[in-house]
């Protein structure tokens, strides 16, 4: 399989080329192409399967049809992940000028704030500054056209016991949102988690 019979535009398909992923990983080419069809996705895949593009590539495929708002939330256990993540966005999004803003505590929180009703089209954050962000009134009008949840790491944010902020942020995102779970293991908290998202998801499993 090739990124461009996955369905991406030429854009994203010519980006990985220039960083190197020449071929699709398993995660990719399994989950890719039902994200683009609009399904949920609870995908089981360690750190290093290529799980990030899996779901960044089809977010920032979809960004570029409709670049209204806060297009997608990411949702990571620590600051060091989500710093990752931004990266790896910024990189498979450079040639759409792709705006990340990065939410995690220890940082100031007038700063995010201001960086937050800016716009940017994708969020990434941990789970417990993103809601103290959520209780301000002026924030959750930020996310009431994002299309895209994506819980990372999910069993880990799980185990810190994130639990109740992640129903808050799940509370503040529209209903017909598209939910995406990545997880390194299965457990029995991700299941009811899942059951929170509207559309029937699909399972992968490597
Ligand atoms: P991740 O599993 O998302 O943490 O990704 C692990 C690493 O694999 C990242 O540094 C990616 O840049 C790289 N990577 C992701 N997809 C591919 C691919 N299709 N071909 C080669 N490298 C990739």
């Amino acid at each position: 399989t090739t990124f461009t019979e996955l369905g991406l535009a030429n854009w994203a398909v010519e980006t990985c080329n220039e960083l190197g992923m020449r071929k699709p990983t398993p995660v990719q080419a399994h989950c890719i192409p039902k994200i683009l069809a609009g399904r949920d996705v609870l995908g089981l895949a360690q750190t290093g399967s290529g799980k990030t593009a899996a779901f960044a590539l089809p977010i920032l495929h979809r960004l570029t049809e409709d670049p209204f708002g806060v297009f997608a939330l990411v949702v990571t256990p620590t600051r060091e992940l989500a710093y990752q993540l931004a990266e790896q966005f910024r990189a498979l999004g450079s040639a759409v000028h792709l705006r990340c803003s990065v939410i995690v505590g220890g940082m100031d929180m007038l700063t995010q704030m201001k960086s937050l009703t800016a716009r940017p089209h994708v969020v990434i954050a941990t789970p417990g500054r993103i809601k103290v962000l959520l209780e301000n009134s002026d924030i959750p009008p930020v996310f009431s056209n994002t299309k895209f949840l994506v819980l990372d790491e999910a069993d880990r944010v799980l185990d810190v016991g994130f639990e109740e902020e992640l129903r808050i942020v799940f509370q503040c995102l529209p209903k017909n949102r598209q939910s995406l779970l990545f997880s390194a293991t299965m457990t029995d908290n991700l299941q009811t988690l899942l059951e929170l998202s509207a559309n029937k998801a699909y399972f992968y499993e490597a």
